[in-house]
């Protein structure tokens, strides 16, 4: 199993908080594992204990060629001594991108799929297809969302928890979400900030809510405004507030996921969204591993560890 480091929530100053009475802490699961950092330990946690107990000794996932998961997955089976598949979207480039190359270090397999191909990975005879190439695995979806990441995702937040008002992290599947939405107190608010375009998501964390029997009564909402275009593009604004928040607080965040949350949180306190004393833990997710892969692809800097 993959030991924790203690989870902390490191309280944010800033004159801006101070001027709105709005209280933000961070919860720095980026720390909370070396090799498997952010949300995806919580995600993989019940996904290992299973593969485990059923005595498979091949994990096989999903993802694109900088995904954090596939990273994750690399990791985690190496640690554990599993041997681990990675079904990549699109073609194989060279050299290798720093999370492919990370990931093969580590001994995963990287088999290349088209994109149309991609688009067949639940059915189920593609599913028989990857098992006649490679035997038996314990399979993980694509962003490893599954009931076992939701019951893992759960745990993130605790006890000391619940003097919060607000919680706040980035959606990508929403399985995050759903596992810290129903951890969540009755007087507490949810707050979802989508990495991906488009108004799907408030339908598909409704439709995935009632798959996983999570019961919703409590408040929540999802903002779809602050996407910068879509998953994986980015603007210059998004680069130099990862740049500001990096500079004012020494943490830092990533392109994709974590980087927008914050950028639509810091908005929000800015536009005075938060009532006087909210007190907002925001739910840093991890996901540095890909500035690295970012400025691979981009040639643009980014603060990185
Ligand atoms: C995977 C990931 C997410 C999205 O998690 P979901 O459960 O798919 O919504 C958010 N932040 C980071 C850093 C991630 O790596």
């Amino acid at each position: 199993m993959l030991i924790p480091n203690p989870i902390i929530n490191q309280v944010l100053d800033h004159p801006l908080l101070e001027e709105k009475d709005v209280e933000l802490s961070i919860k720095r699961l980026d720390l909370i594992h070396d090799l498997v950092p952010g949300n995806k330990f919580f995600k993989l946690k019940y996904n290992l204990e299973k593969a485990t107990k059923e005595n498979k000794n091949t994990l096989l996932t999903f993802g694109g060629a900088f995904s954090n998961h596939i990273h994750a997955v690399a990791n985690a089976a190496h640690s554990m001594g599993l041997k681990a598949i990675g079904v990549i979207r699109g073609e194989k480039t060279f050299p290798l991108n720093p999370t492919l190359s990370d990931a093969k270090a580590k001994g995963m397999r990287l088999h290349y799929i088209s994109r149309s191909q991609y688009r067949e990975k639940t059915e189920e005879y593609f599913i028989q297809e990857l098992h006649q190439l490679f035997g038996d695995f314990y399979l993980i979806p694509e962003g490893g969302t599954n009931q076992e990441a939701i019951q893992g995702t759960q745990e993130i937040l605790q006890k000391e928890d619940e003097v919060y008002s607000h919680i706040a992290l980035s959606i990508g599947t929403g399985g995050t979400f759903l596992g810290i939405f129903q951890a969540c107190q009755i007087q507490q608010k949810a707050l979802g900030f989508s990495s991906l375009k488009g108004n799907f998501i408030q339908k598909e964390i409704e439709e995935l809510s009632e798959k996983y029997s999570i019961q919703t009564p409590k408040h929540y909402q999802i903002f779809t405004e602050y996407h910068f275009g879509g998953y994986a593009n980015y603007d210059q604004s998004l680069i130099e507030f990862i740049w500001w928040f990096y500079e004012n607080f020494g943490i830092v965040l990533d392109p994709v996921y974590t980087g927008k949350m914050f950028f639509g949180l810091w908005d929000l306190i800015k536009k005075g969204y938060f009532p006087k004393g909210s007190k907002v833990l925001a739910i840093h997710t991890g996901g540095i591993q890909g500035n690295r892969g970012f400025t691979f692809q981009t040639g643009i800097k980014l603060p990185s560890l």
